[in-house]
């Protein structure tokens, strides 16, 4: 998959994306993440990228010609990729919440291009002419849409073939079948007088299986019951 972030801090996000399973990925080839300033597609001799807002108020707002004149740049590097294939997204806290479901929908599409808003945040008409949803990370405000490009372009890139050694790492994870994650134990079998759970040291597979599917029940309900609700 390609992910295209654009942004006014490119070098912030291409450092969170360049260490561990997503940096090792994107040396391997199995993730393709490109970055872009948006500044560099700024028309003005200043590059400015930000103006006041219409009908007063505080702060600026990313204006919308640097943003289309990147987004056009990217879209016409990707021109083998149909359309259809391409989802961009518009990090924001007005957006829908973004959950495991989401991540898994969009690691689908060939290629996935975001935008990072700054400052007050971007024009209302990029977002009408450019983007096909908006996402939030979650109920505050950040200063800006980096750190949750990041969040995505991790949760989405991770779930594409090849990012994962073993698929099955995520198959059991929490929320992917809409359950928390139950208790996970590793050596040693006993770490200040607490003992790893028997059946775990059983070898009895189908055993196993039902005490962590009890477990993961038993976790959810306690602390998000909601999932249960969204289940039935
Ligand atoms: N004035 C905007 C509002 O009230 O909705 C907030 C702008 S915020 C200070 C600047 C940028 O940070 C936003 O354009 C967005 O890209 C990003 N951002 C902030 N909080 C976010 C969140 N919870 N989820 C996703 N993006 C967020």
């Amino acid at each position: 998959m390609r992910i295209d972030v654009m942004t006014l801090f490119p070098e912030f996000v291409e450092y969170v994306l360049s260490e561990s399973i997503i940096g090792r990925a994107r040396k391997s080839g199995a993730l393709d993440v490109r970055t872009h300033n948006i500044r560099d597609y700024s028309e003005d001799k200043n590059r400015r990228v930000d103006d006041t807002p219409y009908g007063g108020g505080k702060g600026m707002l990313m204006a919308a010609p640097p943003i289309y004149n990147c987004y056009s740049a990217i879209v016409e590097d990707s021109e083998s990729l149909p359309r259809e294939q391409i989802r961009t997204v518009y990090m924001s806290p007005r957006g829908k919440l973004l959950r495991q479901e989401d991540a898994k929908r969009l690691s689908e599409y060939g290629q996935l291009i975001i935008l990072c808003g700054h400052y007050e945040g971007v024009d209302q008409r990029i977002i009408d002419e450019i983007i096909d949803e908006e996402i939030s990370i979650g109920d505050y405000v950040l200063t800006g849409g980096e750190i949750p490009a990041c969040i995505l372009a991790d949760a989405v890139g991770r779930l594409c073939p090849g990012v994962l050694s073993d698929p099955e790492c995520f198959e059991a994870e929490s929320l992917t079948d809409g359950l928390l994650e139950y208790p996970q134990y590793t050596r040693p079998p006993v770490f200040h007088g607490m003992e790893v759970p028997e059946v775990l040291l059983s070898g009895h597979h189908k055993n196993i299986d039902e005490w962590r599917h009890e477990r993961s029940v038993e976790i959810t309900r306690e602390r998000r019951p909601d999932l249960l609700k969204d289940r039935s």
